[in-house]
């Protein structure tokens, strides 16, 4: 098969001087899903291009508008397995969750992409294409896209690698040219993967899954926290925090009868004294086969006063597109029989 342009860091791209420039443009600054657009290229180059690269990693797209504004996009890949994005439009900006893998190993247990186990990972360029392809479906330009969350499908770092190419293209000024603080990575708490991404060139934002304050309650809804602990996880965000100079955000599904005692929201302050950090509480969203449902609105605001009143930032998430199956970190896939179930992202 033909290379993968997209793939391809900018400093890696074919053709050299103005050429370059011009073809860099085309992909990332107009977003056009084909050369035979590029029409300040000569003929003859762009059928070279044509003859040596693809520009597509999709074979099919299905769009999920909410009517909210949200939309979800379902993207089928080469080898046939699907993965998907959901763009946002809010009154000041447009954000974009994205996938990194089909399926996902962590396998947590309040989690439909979790049941769906792992399929494999997306290259660097399957990455860049969820957000290349969302634009022009919308008619905008790419950069028009100025937030983006790595919440979608599949654990970011442990697709170590094509997860921070992804990153330095998006934030190459020839490639998308977004911001690091536009950018969070949302991980499920891996300490040694955290610890080394706090020393890369990219530093954006960090979201840990953390979801129970206690190590009992953490091991029964995600299986890694087998392996790591609250402690490991909670010295590797002050890691982060001490190279990137960024605030940490500590992501918390609310769980009814799991997670939302009023001792739990005591102990998760205790855990985050001296870390500055903000935590996003989430009202569960309901899907199909899933063996929890939400807390109430009355505990959810007495967890979070709680949180307040110890002095930690903290704020619910309010779902997006959740008639598209698409809100705050949960996107539905269509399955090729006509059912419909409900994937929550990192
Ligand atoms: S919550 Fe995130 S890390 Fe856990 S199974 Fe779902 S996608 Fe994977």
């Amino acid at each position: 098969m033909k290379p993968y342009l997209l793939d391809l860091h900018p400093d890696q791209y074919p053709l050299s001087g103005y050429r370059r420039n011009q073809l860099l443009e085309w992909v990332f600054k107009r977003g056009v899903g084909s050369f035979g657009e590029m029409d300040n290229l000569p003929k003859a180059l762009r059928d070279d291009l044509e003859r040596d690269y693809r520009l597509s990693a999709f074979s099919k797209v299905e769009t999920f508008p909410s009517s909210d504004g949200s939309t979800k996009y379902l993207y089928t890949l080469l080898d046939g397995r699907q993965m998907e994005a959901v763009l946002m439009p809010y009154a000041d900006r447009t954000t974009i969750c994205v996938s990194t893998m089909v399926g996902c190993p962590a396998g947590c247990s309040f989690c439909a992409t979790g049941k769906l186990g792992f399929g494999r990972n997306l290259s660097a360029g399957e990455v860049i294409e969820q957000i290349l392809y969302a634009a022009r479906d919308q008619g905008i330009a790419p950069g028009a896209i100025r937030n983006l969350v790595f919440m979608g499908m599949g654990e970011p770092l442990l697709n170590y690698d094509n997860t921070l190419t992804a990153a330095r293209i998006m934030l190459h000024e020839d490639g998308l040219g977004m911001s690091q603080r536009r950018v969070t990575l949302s991980t499920v708490g891996l300490p040694k993967q955290i610890v080394k991404l706090a020393g890369e060139d990219v530093t954006v934002k960090l979201a840990i899954s953390l979801h129970a304050p206690d190590e009992e309650t953490r091991k029964t809804i995600i299986p890694t926290a087998h392996a790591h602990t609250i402690h490991g996880i909670l010295e590797a965000a002050r890691e982060y925090q001490r190279r990137s100079k960024r605030r940490v955000t500590f992501e918390y599904a609310m769980l009814s009868g799991v997670n939302d005692a009023l001792w739990q929201a005591e102990l998760l302050a205790d855990l985050l004294k001296g870390l500055i950090s903000h935590v996003n509480l989430i009202p569960m969203n309901a899907w199909a086969g899933a063996d929890f449902t939400s807390s109430s609105e009355s505990r959810i605001q007495a967890f979070y006063d709680i949180l307040e009143a110890r002095g930690i930032p903290v704020s619910v998430r309010r779902s997006r597109g959740r008639d598209a199956g698409a809100a705050c970190g949960q996107l539905a896939l269509k399955r090729p029989d006509g059912r419909s179930s409900e994937i929550s992202a990192a």
